[in-house]
Formats: C-alpha cells, structure tokens, sequence
C-alpha cells in the first residue's frame, strides 16, 4: 500500500525548502521531490546580500545548506527523482516519477525557472565549453581571460562584478544603451575598472571546435557586425549569459491556469485546483527573489495545512 502524504513539494529551491520547513514543522508528513541538487538557481549565485539576516559573504550554496538542514531537522522526507506525470484532480494527488509513483492530499509545485538562452547558433554546443549560465561555477576556468557577460539585469552586472576577481577583462555586452539593474548596482559596476561595456549588442554566432573560440556581435542601432575572436595565447574567451529566466512549468500545461508560462495563484498560492499551491519563481509575481520565494513556501505549506485539516 502507498503511503499518502499529506503534501508533497515539488522542487528543492528556497520556495520548496521553505515550504518543506513550515510543513514539517506543522507536523505535516511532508515529502520534498528534487530532480538534481537542492538549491535550484540560487546555488548558481555567488553573492546574496539581500536576503535578510543573511551572513556576510553568504553565497548560495552556503544559504541553501542551512535552509536544508533546517527543513530536515523539521521533520521533512527528501528524495531525488524526476516527476514526469501529474494527476491533480480529485482528493488524492498523483505524481509518477523516473522512479517511482507518489500520492499525497496535497501538493505544492515550487519547480522555479531556468536560465533563458540566447538562442543562437553555437550556443547549445559550446555550453560547458566556453558557454555558461553559473559564473560561480565556471568563473576560475577563465582566470587572467577575456569575459564576456550577455545581458544588461541585476544578475547579469552582479555576475560580472564578481567575473571581474577573474577574467583580465570584463566586457558587459547590453541589446539596450541603458542597464536595467538597480541604480546602486550600476554605480557599483560604472566604478569597477576591469568592466567594460558594449552598448546596443547582441551576440549573433559562438564558434569553436570543442571550445569557444569566436564569436559574432551585432550592433542593434547599425546593423554592423564584428566578429570577437580569442587571443592566440588563451585560445579561448569566456561567454556568461544572464539574460532572465524561464519557468520549469511543462508538466503543469492544460492543467494549471497560467499566464505566459508562470503559474497562476492568488495571494495565498493557491492555484486553480483545490490542494494545489504553487509557489517561488514558477508562479506569476512581480519580485522573483529568495525571500520572496521563501515566503510563498511558507505562505503555501501553511494553506496545504489547513485544506487538509478542513
Ligand atoms: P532581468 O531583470 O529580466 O534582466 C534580463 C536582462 O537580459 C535585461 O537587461 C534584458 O534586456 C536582457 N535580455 C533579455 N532577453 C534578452 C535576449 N534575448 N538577448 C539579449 N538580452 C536579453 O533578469 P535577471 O537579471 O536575471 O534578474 C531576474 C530577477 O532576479 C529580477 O527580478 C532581478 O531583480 C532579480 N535579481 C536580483 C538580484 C539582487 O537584487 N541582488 C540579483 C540577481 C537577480 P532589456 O533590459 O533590454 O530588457
């Protein structure tokens, strides 16, 4: 006989951490589905500064370990699989996964966004081999190289800052001539003398054979293009992408009600479907953030909580 949970969190993120926390605590039986590591895109980030109560020099690794530990000293059951099938209707939930099959009362979809691409040729070849999406994973690969960071956002002039402890030269290429970051970030870059900026640039072709080694650039008010290649004594160039994110949100289509890809949920996470909550950056919100998402975790496993004891 299957057990039943009384709610199973999809997703490992801050979202489905924070979530898995509160629903243990409640005493919920909880159990916390990942597909890979625990962290989602926030182990990829290198510095956190905002979350508040945050160390000093927390990074994302360090915040998710403890928000881990946190969840399962609460009580919280994890496991690693791939969910491939929903079926959200009715009193039970069911969830079918590479591995096995799962049943709760409940469920909260916490699966979160994955770095948008650039969309180019070259670019799926050439990731992992000069491509990248995680400066701290792959920034000390381009130690005293050329970097360039692709995109103009909070994550992509963060990024490029910290790329700056490694790469001789940081080149910043923008589509636009202003950056969308906050102004304090930006004047935190504007005063960083290893970043460079490309202005109305976007990347058009990355080239190599089994490692990037040029690349051309467009510029968008001209139409004029260069090609950037590395210099003969590196043999190669780094490219960091950071140009936003889309939702892991495939599983849940003509399911859920959804909105350009992001679930719909109203204030207290609820979703179309009685027992289903969404919450972190897979829901439609105006502030895609870890203290955000851990506040919808919360906000969720507290209304999982109550649907099931009503
Ligand atoms: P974002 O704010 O959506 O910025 C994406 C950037 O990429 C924009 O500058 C955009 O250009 C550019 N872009 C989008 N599509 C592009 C394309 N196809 N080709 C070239 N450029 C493209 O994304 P983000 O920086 O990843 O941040 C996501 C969320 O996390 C935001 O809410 C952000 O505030 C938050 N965040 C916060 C912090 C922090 O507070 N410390 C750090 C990281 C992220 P345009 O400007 O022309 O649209």
């Amino acid at each position: 006989m299957q057990k039943i949970y009384d709610v199973i969190i999809i997703g490992g993120g801050p979202a489905g951490l924070a979530a898995a926390s509160y629903a243990g605590r409640a005493r919920m039986s909880a159990l916390m589905i990942e597909k890979a590591k625990e962290g989602g895109q926030i182990v990829i980030t290198s510095d956190i500064e905002n979350y508040p109560g945050c160390i000093e020099g927390e990074t994302g690794p360090s915040l998710i370990k403890r928000m881990s530990e946190q969840a399962t000293r609460f009580g919280a059951e994890k496991i690693i699989d791939t969910i491939e099938e929903v079926e959200l209707e009715g009193e039970t939930k069911h969830l079918k996964g590479q591995k096995g099959e799962y049943f709760a009362k409940s469920i909260i979809i916490a699966t979160g966004a994955h770095p948008r691409p650039i969309g180019c040729p070259g670019e799926r070849e050439l990731t992992g081999k000069g491509v990248s999406y995680c400066a701290t994973c792959d920034a000390a690969f381009f130690e005293d190289m050329d970097i360039y960071v692709v995109g103009g956002g909070d994550a992509a002039v963060e990024e490029a800052m910290y790329l700056t402890n490694f790469g001789r030269s940081v080149t910043i290429i923008h589509r636009r001539e202003e950056l969308r970051a906050a102004k304090s970030i930006q004047e935190k870059a504007f005063a960083n003398p290893k970043l460079h900026f490309m202005w109305n640039t976007v990347v058009e072709e990355l080239r190599g054979d089994g490692i990037l080694d040029s690349m051309t650039v467009k510029n968008t008010k001209t139409g004029e293009t260069t090609v950037i290649d590395a210099p003969e004594e590196d043999g190669t160039f780094g490219v960091f992408v950071f140009i936003g994110f889309d939702p892991h949100s495939e599983l849940f289509i003509d399911k859920l009600e959804m909105q350009k890809g992001y679930i719909i949920t109203d204030d207290n996470m609820h979703t179309n479907i009685p027992g289903v909550y969404a919450a972190g950056d897979v829901r439609v919100k105006s502030l895609r953030q870890v203290v955000t998402a851990t506040a919808d975790g919360a906000i969720a496993a507290m209304q999982a909580y109550k649907y099931i004891n009503e």
